[in-house]
């Protein structure tokens, strides 16, 4: 049995025909049809979770969200795809109504993964064109702010960003850019940092060259930060403030890292008030940038795409049945209809 993100908009996993399912079977959950069962129950909780944080707020937009969330994916169709040569069905996602709300745990799940696919699509062509090309994975972070300046900050960070890429020594030719906000330690501050997945050409390691001393200079440097003592903390290095963290001939394998959650899942619930303001300052604030020689491979990457989740979701046609599961608010779990 195993589970893949395709490169469309569905999870396809492989459920045995023999023993796993059969119609006759008492099986009534999707948890025990497959194991992505239990990975819907989990993100479909927490969408309850937080809905209800939105339904009780003062806003108007907020509530709208509340209303959107309650019927997210409340209904999943499957089809069932023979797969002869290995004696298995697939189960395969084939019609679900998803809410699009950026916070949605189950929606910022989906989207997550149709970011991944369509990366692992492109990266191989970009790798192709540029083969002596080498991949830094780089996290430049500031000190944690108070939730209420969380765009105030986003806006410096991605200012003294463009300033690092506009330097003579910046050395990529490409990169994306990836925003993420975690809950500060105190549970009450945020932590905002930027994710750079940054092609550099195969010269970099003998000319142009930065050291993580450099690194860390010119960060602060592009921050403007210089008249005060700077307290950098990241929750994976110590109080480093930056870390070079790989560099790989192939970048797929920083795929995961670079386009994961903008805000964590565990963050999102939890904490009504943090994650209501949270939502505020978040506001059409861009998640995933592309710049350089990438961006005309990675344009769907960019935040006009950022709704993969719109693309059709039809599947090809196919003669077959199809399975539904319904959200069971108080079960919390999916159970076939
Ligand atoms: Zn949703």
């Amino acid at each position: 049995m195993s589970a893949q993100a395709s490169d469309s908009n569905f999870i396809a996993f492989n459920i045995s025909s023999q023993d796993k399912f059969q119609k006759n079977q008492n099986l009534q959950s999707l948890s025990e049809v497959s194991p992505i069962g239990k990975i819907w129950d989990k993100h479909r909780a927490n969408t309850d979770k937080v809905l209800y944080y939105y339904a009780k707020a003062d806003e108007h937009y907020f509530r709208q969200y509340a209303w959107r969330m309650k019927i997210c994916s409340e209904l999943l169709k499957f089809q069932l795809l023979p797969d002869e040569s290995e004696g298995i069905l697939k189960l395969k996602l084939s019609d679900a109504r998803f809410c699009r709300v950026r916070h949605c745990p189950v929606c910022q799940w989906r989207r997550s993964l149709m970011w991944k696919a369509r990366a692992y699509k492109i990266l191989p062509q970009v790798v192709t064109d540029y083969p002596n090309y080498r991949w830094l994975f780089v996290t430049l972070t500031v000190k944690n702010c108070q939730i209420k300046e969380l765009r105030e900050n986003l806006d410096s960070i991605n200012k003294a960003f463009k300033r690092f890429t506009e330097l003579k020594v910046w050395p990529a030719k490409g990169w994306v850019k990836s925003i993420e906000v975690t809950k500060g330690r105190d549970g009450v501050s945020a932590h905002p940092h930027l994710h750079i997945l940054a092609m550099v050409p195969p010269s970099y390691f003998s000319y142009g060259y930065l050291s993580h001393a450099k690194w860390v200079a010119l960060w602060e440097q592009c921050l403007r930060i210089d008249y005060q003592p700077v307290v950098h903390t990241s929750a994976m290095s110590g109080d480093k403030p930056l870390r070079v963290y790989a560099k790989h001939h192939n970048p797929s394998l920083l795929i995961p890292e670079i386009l994961k959650y903008q805000v964590k899942e565990s963050d999102l619930v939890g904490d009504r008030e943090w994650f209501l303001e949270l939502t505020r300052q978040l506001h059409k604030s861009r998640a995933i940038a592309v710049g350089g020689i990438l961006r005309q491979y990675m344009r769907e990457l960019d935040e006009k795409n950022q709704d993969l989740i719109d693309e059709s979701e039809e599947t090809d046609e196919v003669d077959g049945e199809s399975l539904y599961f319904r959200w069971e608010r108080q079960l919390q779990r999916f159970n076939i209809e």
